[in-house]
């Protein structure tokens, strides 16, 4: 029993799991960029082979959850008594649970015997890398344990290059490339460009991405590990650093972040109604007094974000402001948002904001003639003008990592594709048409 039952289960694992050896075949290698450059990795988490599994594939069957149908259902219809399917999914509970089964689920069952009425385990794929087994135990027939295993991915990088003619996502089209990394491009540079209206015809794109393969097969994208963008005159360049890890980023070539400390505007729509001014009327106190702040004119309960990551310092009615918040950046810049409708759930003074949070709505509370939001930026505790003013970036790569970061961004970007490339498509295209 405990022979067949190791054996069968080699030989399901073996059915979904890779038992080939890993793919060699490489990203194909830009023009100009040695083979060598291109790396492989791969995770851990190998399967087990057996001798044995040729003999017992009989008593392996394999199937696939239909639309509609539960696990329960699917496991009935094979003549699997009620008892042991709970028994199953109670098994598998704590690791994954089997509710959560999406029609076209691919799963194996091993039987002890060839009559196919005693299942003893059950394979699922139930994530383009990840397997989940349920194996009736060892010692008791009434117990099923779960064991989840992530199958082994390699990572191979992906070129692609483009030049806009039409728009940026028929660039893409063109050259065969998934829609999502174009998202995944504009968000890069998304403190550079504004794609949504500075984008012209002949821009030119390019970039390097991680491309994850499982069993031979893709099953999608890792991170963008360098990109450039060529919008008019200026040319862009991404590089991720640290290439792994949840620190990593996007930085020039020379290690300045290409995130800035504060987005453009804390409403995503809205026009400024009235700038930052040393003397200006006040249109209720009827008086000439400087204006602190810029106003931008929008509808009550339009959503206003925070500029930057911070920490609320004061939140609530502040007599002719209205409803107020105060956030400190850092050291030196702090941001109000003034005669608010309303605060966002949750908010508190200690608050930790993040960049483009939603802090509060549009109103007219305090001293306003109309909806608007009053914003108000201060540098050292002293009021300026924000619009306009260059401010600095988020943190550049540490002094200490600067060798080591300008080491990784030489080889990375010589795996970028040649513009020449780009070109190439550019005229071909042409000439099509
Ligand atoms: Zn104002």
């Amino acid at each position: 029993m405990v022979n067949l039952r190791i054996a069968t289960l080699s030989a399901s694992l073996c059915l979904l799991a890779a038992c080939k050896p890993q793919a060699s075949d490489e990203a194909k290698a830009p023009p100009g960029t040695k083979s060598s450059e291109v790396e492989m990795e791969s995770t851990s988490a190998s399967a087990k082979t057996s001798n044995a599994r040729e003999v017992l594939t009989s008593y392996v069957s394999e199937h696939e959850f239909q639309k509609g149908s539960s696990f329960y259902n699917s496991l009935r219809a094979l003549n699997i008594d009620s008892s042991t399917i709970l028994k199953i999914v109670d098994g598998a509970k704590k690791v994954f649970p089997l509710q959560d089964i999406g029609a076209g689920t691919q799963y194996s069952i091993a039987w002890t015997s060839e009559d196919k009425t005693d299942p003893v385990s059950i394979e699922l794929r139930i994530a383009a890398d990840s397997s989940l087994l349920i194996e009736r135990n060892n010692d008791s027939d009434l117990e099923w344990t779960a064991t989840k295993t992530v199958l082994p991915t390699t990572i191979q990088r992906k070129t692609f290059i483009g030049v806009v003619d039409t728009s940026l996502w028929e660039s893409a089209d063109l050259v065969g490339m998934d829609p999502s990394l174009i998202t995944n491009l504009t968000e890069v540079f998304a403190w550079q460009v504004d794609f949504s209206r500075q984008v012209r015809r002949g821009d030119r794109w390019r970039l390097t991405v991680e491309q994850k393969i499982v069993n031979d097969k893709v099953i999608g994208w890792g991170n963008i590990l360098a990109a450039e963008y060529e919008n008019g005159a200026q040319i862009f360049t991404g590089v991720r650093y640290p290439q792994i890890g949840p620190n990593a980023s996007y930085y020039a070539a020379n290690g300045n972040s290409l995130k800035q400390l504060f987005i453009k505007s804390p409403l995503k729509f809205g026009r400024v109604t009235s700038g930052f001014s040393k003397g200006r009327f006040h249109p209720i106190l009827k008086i000439m007094r400087p204006h602190n702040g810029v106003d931008y004119g929008a509808p009550v309960g339009t959503p206003i974000m925070t500029i930057g990551h911070g920490t609320v310092v004061e939140i609530g009615p502040h007599g002719g402001s209205g409803n107020l918040i105060k956030i400190q950046h850092n050291g030196t810049y702090s941001t109000a948002y003034l005669h608010m409708k309303g605060f966002a759930a949750g908010l508190h003074k200690g608050s930790v904001v993040e960049q483009g949070q939603v802090i509060g709505y549009v109103g007219a509370t305090g001293l306003a003639t109309g909806p608007h939001l009053h914003f108000a930026f201060y540098e050292n505790g002293v009021y300026v003008d924000p619009l306009g003013r260059k401010f600095p970036s988020a943190d550049p790569v540490p002094a200490n990592e600067l060798s080591k970061f300008q080491k990784e961004v030489g080889t990375v970007l010589r795996t970028l594709p040649d513009w020449n490339v780009a070109q190439h498509v550019e005229a071909s295209s042409t000439r099509n048409n």
